[in-house]
């Protein structure tokens, strides 16, 4: 249900598991294991006895939902390009261009000179990679 929500969080910078389909029970045990918040918006999940640190989500909207994270927990720190937005990893920078010339786009490898590379999943980024509908959606949070 969130998962746009949680782009936008691994985004910024924040580790963000996502679970579309899990159990209660292993829900529950992965935020209690690794003390974690769950950001849901699932109104039965909470009523279980013993759900204490949740976010109960209640905007439609992901950026909405963003915001709503933000102003709800006061986060005033963020890390954007620190991330993958797909599986999580952190990304670390990479110092010698020529390991990634295959990965991406010709245009990309000449006219960019920073990348990242997640430590998970091996995907490359670059200052350009996210649309910049987006970066200016980001540029309005981080202000
Ligand atoms: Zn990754």
């Amino acid at each position: 249900m969130l998962g746009r929500l949680t782009r936008w969080l691994r985004l910024l910078g924040f580790d963000t598991l996502y679970y579309p389909d899990i159990s209660d029970s292993r829900l529950l045990r992965v935020a209690r294991e690794e003390e974690r918040l769950i950001l849901t918006r699932d109104t039965r999940l909470i009523k279980i006895k013993g759900v204490k640190d949740y976010l109960l989500i209640k905007a439609n909207d992901s950026f909405k939902q963003l915001l709503e994270v933000i102003d709800t927990l006061k986060i005033e720190e963020f890390k954007p390009l620190s991330r993958c937005v797909k599986c999580n990893g952190l990304l670390g920078r990479l110092l010698n261009k020529s390991e990634i010339k295959d990965s991406v786009p010709e245009f990309v490898f000449l006219n960019f000179n920073l990348f990242l590379k997640c430590s998970g999943c091996g995907k490359v980024y670059w200052e350009g990679t996210h649309p910049e509908k987006f970066r200016e959606k980001l540029s309005e949070v981080l202000k």
